[in-house]
């Protein structure tokens, strides 16, 4: 079926949801982001709140022949089309191989790989929204950006203030919180490099550039780290562990399948980097260097020594396994 271009579109913001995106179409044409798929591009039966998590790539081609951009750009407003690894159950062999044993604080224990964070998404749902007041402040003209949607993102690094939960009542948003809460700087580096991680597909730490999905599984191992059981390891790391939760005002509340990622969570894991970037913690885990700086790495590739041969990671035929566009620009960290 070939579809006729609309006039006119909205430019999309920079890191935009594509449900953010059509609503705004929509509005242009009078018409709500449901109208739209059924009539505009014949896919009535898709939900709303899965757009932005599973949009059929038919859908995707759709938008693209109506609006004359690319489908990979549309596909980028997408969390299949930025970073699919966080939204399938199972890694692939070969992701799963190269990142096999990631540790960042510490060497292995030996015990063996501990719960990992598998609720990465936050729920959609059509009147709802989590975001940054300011950011929205000329909503319905300000887009809704996919990393809000991650529940490891709590803050607008942009406005320094903690994103927060909204009503979409017809033209405006009706904010729960009276007043926005000042986000701790620890927490907004972190949501940068996460944003990063969403928008381009990389973040540049101290030690090198990592591709989105190496970011995400590195702080889903410095969390893990984090909350290994207080009878691993010697004194010291005991002591450090529980000095990390005392500044966080953290304390283990249940397995991580299932845990409410909430700020103290985030202030674990981003205190934890800042001990390493200032020098007041030596990492010993073999990706630690990325974060301590030791070692620098080529921009282009890391190498992780294994006690048989050394591993050339090549940044860019990763990226190539697990995202499925290339980089769009230099990170923004
Ligand atoms: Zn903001």
């Amino acid at each position: 079926m070939g579809l006729s271009r609309w006039p006119v579109h909205p430019v999309p913001i920079d890191g935009e949801a594509l449900s953010s995106w059509l609503g705004r179409i929509g509005r242009i044409y009078g018409c709500s982001v449901a109208d739209l798929l059924e009539c505009g591009f014949g896919f009535p039966e898709i939900k709303i709140s899965e757009l932005d998590v599973k949009a059929p790539r038919e859908l995707l081609t759709a938008i693209a022949a109506r609006t004359g951009l690319p489908v990979e750009t549309i596909e980028r407003m997408t969390y299949p089309g930025t970073v699919p690894f966080l939204s399938r159950s199972l890694y692939t062999e070969a992701v799963n191989w190269k990142f096999e044993n990631c540790s960042v604080l510490f060497e292995p224990n030996g015990l063996g790989s501990y719960e990992k964070l598998t609720q990465w998404f936050r729920k959609q749902f059509k009147s709802t929204v989590n975001g940054c007041r300011y950011c929205l402040s000329e909503y319905p003209n300000g887009g809704v950006l996919l990393g809000w949607m991650l529940r490891v993102v709590l803050s607008c690094p942009v406005h320094g203030v903690m994103l927060e939960p909204g009503r979409k009542v017809a033209e405006e948003i009706n904010w729960v919180n009276e007043k926005a809460e000042e986000a701790p700087k620890l927490v907004c580096r972190l949501d940068s490099r996460s944003m990063a991680a969403v928008a381009e597909g990389f973040v540049q730490l101290p030690g090198g550039l990592v591709s989105a999905a190496q970011w995400f599984r590195l702080l889903q191992t410095i969390f893990q780290e984090l909350n290994a059981p207080l009878f691993v390891g010697d004194s010291d790391r005991i002591g450090w562990q529980l000095k990390i939760w005392d500044v966080a005002d953290y304390f283990p509340s249940g397995p991580l399948e299932t845990l409410k990622f909430d700020k103290s969570c985030s202030l674990l894991i981003a205190t934890a980097i800042d001990q390493m970037e200032t020098g007041k913690f030596t990492p010993t885990g073999k990706e630690g260097q990325l974060f301590s700086g030791h070692e620098l790495c080529e921009k282009t590739r890391f190498v992780r020594s294994t006690s048989e041969n050394e591993i050339e990671i090549d940044f860019i035929a990763l990226f190539k396994t697990e995202n499925a566009h290339p980089p769009i620009g230099p990170p923004k960290v």
